[in-house]
């Protein structure tokens, strides 16, 4: 569809491809993941930003690539090892998948360039699939993560409820008009770029936008007042207690269930209740941590356990200069730092 223009610029000028196209090449953010063709790269790249702002990604991708440079290396990894690589990064469900798809993927020796065939991987979704679909293999599926949203409902004046899936669907539409079949993948690079870094969510740079002429919001001076969203989850505060048992260089850690709903399999700091016999010493203060509207207020405390009262094989001594090679949890990452172990 180059040249042809979305709903809201119908008759002012080229099209929105035509224009954003010309806005992008004249200059983006330089991010590693847009140095390369390689679809596993690309694809790994996708995985990180999921819920995850470019540049905390930017250490991460380059720490797992240079471990993992393969989709085979990968394939072939311990999952504590690509655990240990994630931690940090949230969301530890999708390292899993990730490592379990490279499995799929090197058994079947080829990577699947349609839509669909990438879609029924492990841990990719509608979004990720049309990103890898359109930036690897330039098929043409319009993307719609936050920031395409974002634009859409500013250039099209439209102010329903962006968490409603039909929504979705009718913007999905939208962004699919517009994009450049041509050119699908870096089309959809530079709708996310002008999310990014232009048209933002609290103070759009309206002037400098390649948009600007037919976005309906601007003309009408609401921009900052959409996207509308209007479900929103009920924060829930949470509070606890980490325990810092110390034997030597060593660290007591304890491993979460393999069923736990949050970051299963991980090495967190023991609670009280999991040693009921630790008495505790000095109070090195609070840490928070949040998990969507989850929101946790953790004390952290040093404690001292007699050796036979450490029960079961979950937990293990681990020295200061190993916690690299286990996969932490955020939280005993944040409790291990304010105890100026980490
Ligand atoms: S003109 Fe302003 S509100 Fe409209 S798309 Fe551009 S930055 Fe966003």
């Amino acid at each position: 569809m180059k040249g042809e223009e979305g709903p809201g610029v119908r008759g002012r000028g080229p099209g929105i491809g035509d224009r954003l196209l010309a806005w992008y090449r004249q200059g983006h953010r330089d991010l590693p993941w847009r140095r390369t063709a390689d679809p596993y790269r690309i694809w790994v790249s996708e995985i990180m930003l999921q819920q995850t702002r470019a540049q905390a990604v930017i250490p991460y991708y380059q720490r797992f690539l240079a471990r993992f440079p393969t989709l085979e290396s990968l394939a072939a990894a311990a999952e504590e090892e690509v655990l240990a690589l994630w931690s940090g990064l949230g969301y530890y469900s999708r390292a899993r998948n990730l490592r379990r798809a490279a499995q799929q993927l090197a058994a079947a020796s080829v990577f699947p360039q349609d839509y669909g065939a990438i879609r029924a991987l492990p841990g990719i979704g509608d979004y990720t699939a049309a990103a890898i679909a359109s930036i690897a293999f330039h098929r043409p599926h319009a993307v719609l993560d936050g920031n395409v949203l974002r634009v859409i409902a500013r250039v099209e004046n439209d102010p329903s409820d962006v968490a409603a899936s039909s929504t979705r669907e009718r913007f999905r539409a939208v962004a699919q008009q517009w994009l450049d079949p041509e050119n699908p993948g870096l089309f959809n690079q530079a709708l996310m770029e002008l999310g990014a870094t232009v048209c933002l969510p609290r103070n759009p740079l309206c002037l400098v936008c390649p948009l600007a002429e037919g976005c309906r919001a601007r003309q009408e001076g609401v921009a900052s007042q959409l996207p509308v969203k209007l479900r929103k989850a009920v924060p829930v505060k949470l509070d606890g207690t980490l325990l810092i048992v110390r034997r030597g260089r060593s660290v007591l850690l304890r491993q979460r269930e393999a069923t736990a709903r949050r970051m299963a399999g991980f090495w967190d700091l023991p609670s009280p209740q999991d040693l009921p016999a630790a008495r505790t010493g000095e109070h090195f203060g609070e840490i928070r941590h949040s998990i969507t509207h989850h929101h946790y207020t953790l004390t952290v405390m040093a404690a001292c356990v007699a050796a036979r009262s450490v029960p079961g094989p979950e937990f293990r001594w681990c020295r200061k200069e190993d916690f690299a090679k286990v996969p932490l949890s955020t939280t005993a990452r944040k409790a291990l730092k304010l105890a100026g172990i980490l």
